[in-house]
């Protein structure tokens, strides 16, 4: 299978000196790359009885939406603020670079639906612990969370608590 994991492009100082910025655009171009690494992040939740994928904007939604595909399950997008429309939920959260907010749709799934969380970059963790708590809001079950690169140093995994089972399809 196509190694994706090269065509991952590190650009320092953006958005901000000092953070060194894992560019997926050139991966998602490629598509074998791209395919690649979509089953990366998919295979181990094959036989997880994924019912929807909640992506995280924006790069969450390029490959969420391919991964929910995958898994023959639905997406549901967890937004900034301000984009969703109707009753919204939201969870404030830190950033690796500021502080955010994120909104999920108040009648986005039913009760107990089985989700799978996916972003790119799991870096501080603050942005997959908001995701969770805004999953448990709409009372889902959280099966676990998948993000394509995980940025160990920044240690985001302790953010998560082990709540459920997190995966990476590349550590850094
Ligand atoms: P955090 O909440 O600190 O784990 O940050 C994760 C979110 O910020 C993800 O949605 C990423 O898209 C983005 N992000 C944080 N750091 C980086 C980075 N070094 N390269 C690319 N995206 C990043």
């Amino acid at each position: 299978m196509t190694d994706w994991t090269r065509l991952i492009r590190d650009v320092p100082g953006f958005p901000k000196p000092g953070i060194v910025f894992k560019d997926i655009m050139p991966m998602l171009a490629d598509a074998q790359a791209f395919a690649a690494a979509i089953e990366a992040l998919a295979a181990p939740w094959r036989e997880a009885r994924i019912d929807a994928v909640l992506c995280i904007e924006a790069r969450g939604f390029l490959l969420g939406a391919p991964v929910a595909r995958a898994l023959g399950a639905g997406m549901v997008p967890v937004r900034k603020p301000g984009k969703l429309p109707g009753a919204v939920i939201e969870q404030r959260y830190a950033l690796e670079y500021g502080e955010d907010a994120l909104q999920v749709q108040a009648d986005a799934l039913p009760p107990g639906t089985r989700v799978l969380l996916v972003d790119d970059v799991l870096a501080t963790g603050g942005t997959l612990a908001a995701t969770r708590l805004l999953a448990e809001r709409l009372q889902a079950d959280v099966v676990g969370a998948a993000v394509l690169i995980e940025l160990g140093f920044l240690a985001g995994r302790a953010r998560w608590h082990d709540a459920a089972p997190l995966r990476a399809a590349l550590t850094l």
